[in-house]
């Protein structure tokens, strides 16, 4: 606490990001990178970029990343916003669409940066309880609110909602911004972003920290019709002109565009996901089903803590969240085939133990 601090940022509750160690090497699978790295033909191009240009401003409307975003959507580059990182689009879209008044809804258990965008810019939120299953009923997604915002897979439990459920949402709540954000979607969800022509409230976020496994270079997009791009445009232009970096914007243009380095390694992170699940299964631990790059689990005799601690002494780092609903869960990111394997060797001692 200080004296300078403004009555709001003394009201803040800042959002805590998983561990990120500097003194010994772990294993990290508590913050859902992905392990398989950028494509190589995006390093090429951030070398490429690395040079006397860096003395000039970088485009301020990233043309050149949304021109090919769109291309592959069917879209033009008027759907597209790109931010730095979808934490930052994500609070843009957040302060752009739902001030008109009323609560924003959201889930109880669902990233937990949302609740924390409510408090930076004096938004009231209520939580919309998950089924005992964690499971979503979005007929409870009605009435009057100011916003929507939904995470399809849902984290940290993994669990996607078919496309009929986010429509019945935009259906149900057509005078408000129904934000969609798609960060673990290509794990194996289904995106909304082929909605977007259909629904004037939809607006589906992406990021390059997950499935383009670039989550230090800090990209993260936001599709809709070009009303709301235009709102998050104004946003931005009055917070930071340049959000992304010629760094950032030629390698996010290169990763983009290697489509076979993006599908190769999330087929592989789909495939160890499913034997990572399969084998916690085999040692009697109770997984959610996953379309994301972690799994969600809890072992009925070994509590969390004793998991997360008999890991942690073994070189392996998971997250563990105190929130009362999931503190019996971990949520284990899915890393090489080798770290699924260290990782199953170690939960196997502990729980054994
Ligand atoms: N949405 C969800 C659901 C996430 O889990 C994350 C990663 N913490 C983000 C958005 C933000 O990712 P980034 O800012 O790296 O794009």
């Amino acid at each position: 606490m200080s004296r300078f601090w403004s009555p709001l940022v003394q009201s803040l509750v800042p959002y805590v990001p998983g561990e990120q160690p500097k003194d010994r090497v772990f294993i990290k699978l508590n913050t859902n990178e992905n392990p398989h790295g950028p494509s190589p033909l995006a390093l090429e191009a951030i070398r490429a970029a690395t040079g006397d240009g860096l003395r000039l401003y970088p485009d301020p409307v990233a043309g050149d990343l949304r021109a090919a975003v769109a291309a592959q959507y069917g879209l033009t580059p008027a759907h597209v916003f790109a931010g730095n990182g979808s934490d930052e689009v994500l609070a843009h879209a957040f302060n752009a669409f739902f001030g008109g008044g009323g609560e924003v809804l959201f889930a109880d258990v669902t990233y937990s940066f949302y609740p924390t965008y409510c408090r930076l810019y004096g938004l009231p939120h209520r939580l919309v309880p998950l089924g005992a299953d964690f499971r979503c009923d979005v007929g409870l997604y009605r009435g009057p609110c100011a916003g929507i915002v939904i995470a399809n897979p849902n984290a940290p439990t993994g669990i996607p909602l078919p496309l009929a459920a986010i429509e019945q949402v935009l259906r149900a709540n057509p005078d408000v911004v129904v934000i969609v954000d798609e960060a673990y979607v290509d794990f194996g969800a289904d995106s909304a972003v082929a909605l977007i022509p259909r629904y004037d409230n939809l607006l589906v976020v992406h990021t390059f920290s997950k499935s383009r496994s670039m989550a230090g270079l800090r990209v993260g997009l936001a599709m809709g019709q070009p009303h709301l791009v235009e709102g998050l445009v104004r946003v931005k232009d009055s917070f930071n002109s340049y959000p992304l970096g010629r760094l950032a914007l030629a390698g996010a243009l290169a990763a983009w565009q290697d489509r076979d380095w993006f599908d190769r390694t999330r087929r592989q992170v789909m495939a160890d996901r499913d034997a990572m699940t399969a084998g916690l299964q085999a040692q009697g631990f109770e997984v959610l089903p996953s379309a994301a790059n972690f799994v969600f689990a809890r072992h009925p005799q070994v509590a969390a803590e004793v998991v997360l601690a008999g890991l942690r002494d073994r070189g392996i780092l998971v997250r563990h969240f105190r929130q009362e609903r999931i503190r019996d869960w971990l949520r284990i990111s899915v890393g090489t085939t080798a770290e699924c394997g260290a990782l199953l060797a170690a939960t196997a001692g502990i729980v054994a133990g």
